[in-house]
């Protein structure tokens, strides 16, 4: 039995109830993190003690209610992980949000700025900040332990969309998370890897479906499909279970080949 502890973030829904899945088959014990979809989070815990169990593993789920953007709530996150599991091996940052409404870059408010800035950079930053301090006690007292921190961007860190110009800035910025932690913490055996989703079929994208089905069948992307959720837990899955053992601060694309320039 694996009693490794994996935290998603936004795992009620989406691309992080992807992850929880996933891990959980794979015998992580999991911790789904929502802001406010509570029965989404109980619907995500029971798919997750199910694909366990059908996998023979014994895992144990738990939801935990936390705005990442709030201190807080980030606290409370990680005094619940304590309390409940002793120990935490693996944070996604997953969770994430798009404009309320896409507007012009000349036209889109502070106020929308302001809220992504909070929930995609603030929010994983200092969230990793913490897991990261309690990785190293963790890994001080147990040098056996491979802990991992995997945050989930997007295109959009390098891809110019002048009708959600904030959500693009956000995740340019996000991505810097991930070179400044595995600069830091490579010397304490601590793995931090992104993961740059494309377009990925989840609630976030259900608005402009008919857009971008469009797209794609015009060439958008080599590979001729919508990303699943399970495209990016697979990825993630790979880093997690040392598939990468040398490798540090690594962006994988999971976009199919979105990221390629073709002539
Ligand atoms: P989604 O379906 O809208 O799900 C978002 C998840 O994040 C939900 O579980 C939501 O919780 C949670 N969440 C939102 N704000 C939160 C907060 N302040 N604190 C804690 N949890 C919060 O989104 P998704 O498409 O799965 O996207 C997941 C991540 O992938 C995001 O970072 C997104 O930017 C990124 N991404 C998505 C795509 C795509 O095409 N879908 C592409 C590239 C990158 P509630 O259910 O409680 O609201």
């Amino acid at each position: 039995m694996n009693n490794e502890v994996a935290l998603i973030t936004g795992a009620s829904r989406g691309i992080g109830k992807g992850i929880a899945i996933a891990m959980a088959r794979e015998g992580w014990n999991v911790v789904i993190n929502f802001r406010g979809a509570k029965k989404a989070a109980e619907e995500t815990k029971a798919e997750c003690l199910q694909a366990a169990r059908q996998s023979g593993h014994q895992i144990e789920a738990v939801e935990v209610q936390a705005d990442i953007s709030c201190p807080t709530d980030r606290k409370r996150i990680l005094e619940s992980v304590r309390e409940r599991f002793g120990r935490l091996d693996i944070l996604i940052n997953n969770a994430g949000i798009a404009p309320k409404e896409r507007a012009d870059l000349l036209e889109a408010s502070e106020e929308s700025f302001d809220l992504l800035m909070q929930v995609n950079v603030k929010g994983p930053y200092f969230l990793t900040q913490a897991c990261a301090k309690w990785m190293q006690d963790q890994k001080k007292s147990d040098p056996t332990r491979s802990p991992k921190i995997v945050t989930i961007s997007s295109i959009s860190a390098y891809t110019a969309s002048v009708n959600r110009g904030d959500y693009c800035m956000s995740k340019a910025a996000l991505s810097m998370l991930t070179p400044l932690f595995a600069s830091r913490l490579a010397e304490d055996g601590i793995g931090v890897f992104e993961i740059r989703p494309g377009v990925i079929a989840t609630d976030m994208t259900a608005g402009v479906k008919e857009k971008y089905d469009h797209l794609i069948e015009s060439g958008l992307t080599p590979m001729p499909r919508w990303g699943t959720p399970d495209d990016v837990a697979r990825t993630v899955l790979a880093i997690c279970k040392d598939s990468f053992p040398f490798s540090v601060g690594e962006v994988i694309n999971v976009d199919g080949g979105f990221h390629l320039r073709r002539l």
